[in-house]
């Protein structure tokens, strides 16, 4: 495995790959890696000749009162699990590199950033994830580049981008990946100290109580919702989010009739944590045979 922290690196090797007909798969990540980021790796390394994972802790999708200056970094760490999951290429890079003096543009997706978290860590936050996703695809030129649906709304915002701007990119979304006790994994759940980290598992409670009454075949979104409250409170978390909208849309929802996400985001000790559940209008227990 080669750590590039160069654009023109990265470019030079991924040429020489493509010259050799080999396909090129992107993780685009920001390190700390655990099994969520593994799993699309692997996808990637089934999938390509050429693995790209690159590691960046992307200041401009932070707000100023956010986690960048504490963020999780040990490189040395990621790239004994890069090696080891067969990665050619770490890519690597220092601020400077991705935005030198002078950088001038924004990427914006309007409509489905304006709710969820772009609601409540501003909008700066999408312009950020897509401004650097957008780069990351010129400078890699993937194939293919994977994603997790862990953060569903980006997802989204990403296949937006790729859409509106004609990007010569497939994108594919990743299951979540849980610790045993059903906890979306998340470099950020390092800050959860043991009472936050019990506290935790009831964001994944809540939704498995959702799809409990969705899959009984309940389809009001109130009701849905308020069963999903219910096992919030009882844990004593306040919500920054609780919300049940359309899977691709991201418009509310007052009743599944297609596919529908529920999302949250709750600040559970030091961390804010997010999860998600796909509803699909089609579930039910019943019509399990
Ligand atoms: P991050 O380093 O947090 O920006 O995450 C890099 C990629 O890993 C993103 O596409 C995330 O959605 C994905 N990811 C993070 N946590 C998980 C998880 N628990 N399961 C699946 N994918 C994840």
């Amino acid at each position: 495995m080669r750590i590039l922290r160069t654009i023109a690196e990265v470019r030079a090797a991924v040429r020489e790959a493509k010259a050799a007909g080999r396909s090129v798969g992107l993780v685009p990540t920001m390190g700390a890696f655990h099994e969520g980021h593994l799993s699309l790796v692997r996808a990637a390394r089934e999938q390509n000749g050429l693995v790209v994972v690159s590691l960046f802790v992307n200041p401009t999708q932070f707000a100023a009162n956010e986690d960048l200056s504490t963020y999780p970094r040990d490189e040395a760490r990621d790239a004994a699990f890069a090696e080891a999951e067969g990665v050619d290429i770490l890519f690597a890079p220092e601020p400077a590199e991705i935005y030198p003096d002078g950088f001038a543009t924004n990427i914006h997706v309007a409509g489905i950033t304006e709710v969820l978290d772009g609601a409540s860590r501003g909008p700066h936050h999408f312009d950020g994830v897509a401004t650097v996703v957008t780069k990351l695809f010129g400078i890699v030129q993937p194939d293919v580049a994977y994603f997790g649906q862990k953060d569903a709304q980006q997802v989204l915002v990403v296949r937006r981008v790729v859409r509106d701007l004609d990007l010569d990119v497939r994108i594919v979304a990743c299951p979540i990946v849980r610790e045993p006790d059903g906890l979306a994994m998340s470099s950020r759940n390092v800050y959860l100290d043991a009472d936050a980290r019990a506290q935790s598992t009831a964001l994944n409670r809540a939704l498995d109580a959702a799809d409990a009454v969705h899959r009984a075949g309940e389809r009001d979104g109130a009701s849905i919702l308020s069963s999903a409250h219910a096992v919030l409170s009882a844990a004593g978390i306040a919500v920054e989010y609780l919300e049940l909208q359309d899977a691709e849309t991201l418009q509310p929802v007052t009743r599944i009739e297609r596919d529908a996400l529920l999302l949250i985001a709750a600040r559970v000790g030091a961390a804010r944590l997010i999860d998600n559940h796909l509803l699909t209008a089609t579930d039910t227990t019943e019509a399990t045979p």
